[in-house]
């Protein structure tokens, strides 16, 4: 039984979805899709336009997972620094990840996607010291490969956010945002239009080998076909062996307020860019083309809707921008990423002719389009962009869902009591004028002692955006 989607501004303001009717019968495909999110609807697009018959099945409708509920960031690069990524896995993925958020605009622009889209930049910041010390280290890294980020420091933060809590931040003009249910229906609707199937209230409930093929059964046909796809990320069940157990499903919320007077939405977040925290109980956020402040953060685990299910983010909101005290919070909704132990997303091939890619940690909308569109060319006989690994099953995976929630807990308590003085550990009152925002010139100023921060990545915790 199909699911609605969750009451989420998005799902309030996108533009309509094509139908996409469920699977009725029995069909041939050369390759199924099983998931429609960035990573199938990208597959299922790039193989449809190299001419590949594609069937993409969907438990509810495109769009319905992490896709349709994320914060909208299109991010560049990945969880970890790329120096990290590039001994592990090769220069090339380092500059695959970076250049994620171009490929995306780029798509947009070539299907005439209508999702909002805004490039204006992503921040990285910090607000704990070791957090500072990491961002400087990735820019640094970042510089050395000629990318175009600068650090900004507190007074510049303070200028760019409208509030005094960095000590120091990194802009990366390559980021933006969209709304990313629009963003799934359009390339549903591209996928569409370039020959492909797509199947929405279709879960795919065993997946059987079928002589040289494989079998996959809905409650209303099987789809027959050469090669399968599994791209179910943080929603993945029992269909392949030991999957579910290789990812945490981590759950994160976000909150929406009405439209806000516009010299306050342009003062959260110069240029309509987006935001992203770094440290161990971390906050993401952006200002939308409507005005609306749009603020994420780690959620309890379990489906909750509504703006008061998560109180947190709107006083955290508050507490960042006095000035939205009384500004009404109109939506409110939570969704599940997959989280991997190496913070890295995880491509395996358990069988021929199947590949799973999952576990973009948070960093999957520039990814996972890009993934998408590399498992299609792989599929064309491309190299991979990175080694398929063995499925590695999570060590006590049941107890891990209970883990989060008590490293949420304790983290919140700890950010409490560390923030109750203040949490402008940049500079405490905005600059007299001037929005140009100046570059770190060495020395970053310091108000007061910054919150315990113990992270060990440069770029965020478990469960942010
Ligand atoms: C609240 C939230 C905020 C986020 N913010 C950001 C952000 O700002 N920037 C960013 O880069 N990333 C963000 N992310 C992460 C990003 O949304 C994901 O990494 C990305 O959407 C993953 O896409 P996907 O296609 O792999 O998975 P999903 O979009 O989760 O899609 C998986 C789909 O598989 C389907 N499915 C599962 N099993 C079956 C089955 N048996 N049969 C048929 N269908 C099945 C599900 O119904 C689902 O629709 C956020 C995630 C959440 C939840």
């Amino acid at each position: 039984m199909a699911r609605p989607l969750p009451p989420s501004l998005y799902a309030a303001t996108a533009r309509p979805a094509t139908p996409t009717p469920p699977l009725l019968r029995d069909r041939r495909a050369s390759v199924a899709i099983v998931g429609g999110g960035f990573t199938g609807l990208s597959t299922a697009l790039h193989l449809a336009e190299a001419g590949v018959d594609t069937v993409l099945l969907e438990a509810h409708e495109p769009g319905w997972g992490a896709s349709g509920r994320n914060g909208g960031q299109v991010n560049p690069g990945l969880k970890l620094d790329p120096e990290v990524v590039s001994q592990r896995y090769g220069e090339a993925l380092v500059a695959l990840s970076y250049a994620a958020p171009d490929d995306v605009f780029a798509l947009i622009a070539r299907h005439g996607i209508e999702c909002e889209a805004v490039r204006g930049g992503t921040y990285r910041a910090a607000f704990g010291t070791a957090d500072a010390t990491e961002l400087r280290s990735l820019a640094a890294q970042c510089g050395e490969r000629g990318m175009p980020v600068r650090l900004l420091d507190a007074v510049a933060m303070r200028v760019a956010t409208g509030t005094g809590r960095y000590r120091l931040g990194m802009f990366d003009p390559r980021g933006g945002q969209l709304n990313p249910l629009g963003y799934a229906r359009g390339l549903a609707r591209a996928a569409l239009r370039a020959g492909a199937a797509i199947h929405g209230d279709s879960p795919v409930t065993s997946l059987t080998r079928a002589g040289a093929g494989w079998a996959l059964a809905t409650p209303g046909g099987v789809v027959t076909a050469d090669r399968v796809v599994l791209a179910s990320n943080g929603y993945t069940g029992g269909l392949w062996p030991g999957l579910a157990q290789s990812v945490i499903p981590v759950f994160s919320a976000i909150v929406a307020s009405a439209p806000l007077p516009p010299a306050l939405a342009d003062s959260i977040v110069e240029g309509r860019g987006v935001l992203y925290e770094l440290g161990e109980v971390t906050f993401y956020y952006r200002v939308d083309p409507a005005g609306r402040l749009l603020i994420g953060g780690r959620s309890r685990s379990r489906d909750l809707a509504g703006p008061d299910a998560f109180r947190f983010l709107s006083d955290y909101a508050i507490r960042l921008w006095p000035a939205l005290h009384g500004v009404a919070w109109t939506h409110g909704w939570n969704g599940q990423i997959a989280a991997t132990l190496d913070h890295m997303p995880h491509l395996h091939a358990p069988a021929a002719g199947v590949l799973a890619c999952l576990g973009y940690n948070g960093r999957g909308v520039a990814m996972a389009t890009v993934m998408g569109r590399e498992i299609a060319r792989h599929l064309q006989r491309a190299e991979l962009p990175m080694p398929a690994v063995p499925i590695d099953r999570i060590g006590l995976h049941r107890f891990w869902k209970a883990g989060v929630a008590v490293r949420l807990t304790y983290g919140r308590i700890r950010d409490h009591w560390a923030t109750r003085r203040s949490i402008y550990v940049g500079v405490p009152s905005a600059p007299a004028s001037s929005k140009a925002a100046s570059v770190e010139s060495g020395s970053v100023p310091v108000d007061d002692e910054p919150t315990a921060t113990s992270h060990k990545r440069h770029s965020g915790s478990l469960a942010d955006g």
